[in-house]
């Protein structure tokens, strides 16, 4: 696989997959530009070495068809702004050969949004699975698909993956399209080399006591990434919601706290994998609980096997706490998914907030700290810590499955 940083695109056609899925509001204004900032170094890169640039991103789920709300249009004026330099637009992302032949050194074509081809994702749509000529239709679409991805290919002499946020997916442009370059022709952006290595750091070049923490809602959702974890770590912190399907499973009484009733077993079969491994399983003991679901409600500290009827654990308790901050601040790795409590409100955020306060002192002691996926991204954000821990990712689902240990096909096809 070639190297952006020694790679010179003079004279070359790049063409980039970023992910500009960036948030709009009503009036297609940005409310986060996070992920364009985010791709500007490899953008820049490009350009300043007297390359020109082919964009190319979706936005939303138009599921193959073209919408006006999604279309990247509205972002070419911001696009423009951060790169310094004008765009030019392609309105329709298949058709733009023209368009390509035509950019000079340093000029920048932005096309339209991927996904109102339903090629982009290669899934047939209008037609159910259970239908028989489903399968068929698959076959028809993959053809299609790679048909897509070389009309693409075509525009560019170079290929650069930089949407770390749909490295887990097949589709035409972050995976499919790298077959129609050669080797040396292909490679991940800045974003995605971080990213990558930030995962490696994690699961390869671990620097021990390594502790991850493990909260939001659900015990169900991060089975895969619990069980690759028990291979690796020192300490494993379950909190937020799927604490109390711990505390049921064991006979705790959990009043009426989030509890997935079917999972009873998979919680006791954690906690015996835990101790197979000589892992120290870390699941907290007190909560604070709420006699409604919202900011206002009134509040109690239980023990989490002895929440009373109409109460609910909505954030770890402060004996919890002192556990948690025992195992992260020696830590010297620490991964962080998923949120202690119910964070939005700010009367239940301050297990989270404990929770990011120590990582942040543990960074500060020479800890690498990776953050990663959806809502712990959201609480360090929302405590202003961002910057203090060693690595927030950018990337949801892709971060996950990376944590899990599968190979991301956006990574694996600029590699092969
Ligand atoms: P997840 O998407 O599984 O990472 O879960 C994140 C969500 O879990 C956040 O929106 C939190 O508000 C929610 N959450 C965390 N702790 C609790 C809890 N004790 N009860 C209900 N929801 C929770």
């Amino acid at each position: 696989m070639a190297k952006i940083e020694d790679f010179n695109f003079n004279g070359k056609k790049a063409i980039v997959r970023v992910d500009f899925n960036v948030p709009l509001d009503e009036n297609g204004n940005i409310t986060d530009d996070t992920r364009i900032r985010g791709a500007l170094p490899t953008l820049k890169k490009i350009l300043a070495d007297g390359g020109s640039l082919i964009i190319m991103s979706h936005m939303g789920k138009p599921k193959g068809k073209v919408n006006p709300k999604l279309s990247l249009s509205q972002i070419k004026d911001a696009v423009a702004k951060a790169l310094g330099t004008d765009v030019k637009f392609a309105p329709d992302c298949a058709k733009a050969s023209e368009a390509a032949a035509e950019l000079k050194p340093g000029e920048v074509l932005l096309l339209e949004n991927l996904r109102f081809y339903p090629e982009e994702e290669g899934k047939p749509v209008g037609i159910d699975k259970n239908d028989p000529a489903y399968d068929d239709a698959k076959k028809a679409m993959k053809e299609a698909q790679k048909d897509f991805a070389k009309t693409l290919a075509s525009y560019a002499d170079v290929y650069v993956n930089d949407a770390f946020g749909t490295a887990h997916r097949r589709h035409a442009s972050t995976a499919v399209i790298a077959d129609y370059f050669d080797k040396q022709d292909k490679m991940l952006g800045y974003l995605m080399e971080k990213e990558v290595n930030a995962v490696d750091n994690i699961l390869k070049n671990i620097q021990r006591p390594f502790t991850a923490i493990m909260g939001g809602s659900k015990v169900s959702t991060k089975i895969g990434i619990i069980e690759n974890l028990m291979d690796k770590v020192d300490n494993l912190i379950l909190c937020g919601g799927m604490t109390y399907t711990f505390a049921k499973a064991q006979g705790g009484k959990i009043g009426d706290s989030i509890c997935e009733n079917d999972k009873l077993d998979l919680a006791l079969n954690i906690i015996k994998m835990a101790k197979e491994k000589n892992v120290n399983l870390v699941l907290g003991t007190d909560c604070v609980a709420a006699d409604a679901f919202s900011n206002d409600a009134n509040t109690q500290i239980c023990q989490n096997n002895n929440i009373p009827d109409g109460w609910e654990g909505v954030d770890a308790g402060p004996d919890s706490v002192i556990a948690f901050r025992d195992v992260i601040v020696p830590a010297k790795t620490i991964l962080w998914n998923g949120p202690a409590g119910v964070f939005e409100f700010d009367n239940f955020a301050k297990g989270s907030k404990a929770i990011a306060d120590a990582i942040v002192e543990a960074t500060a002691n020479g800890a690498f700290s990776l953050v990663g996926g959806g809502d712990s991204v959201a609480c360090v954000n929302k405590f202003g810590l961002a910057d203090k821990v060693s690595y927030v990712s950018t990337g949801g689902g892709a971060l996950l499955e990376a944590i899990e240990g599968k190979t991301l096909p956006g990574v694996a096809a600029v590699a092969e």
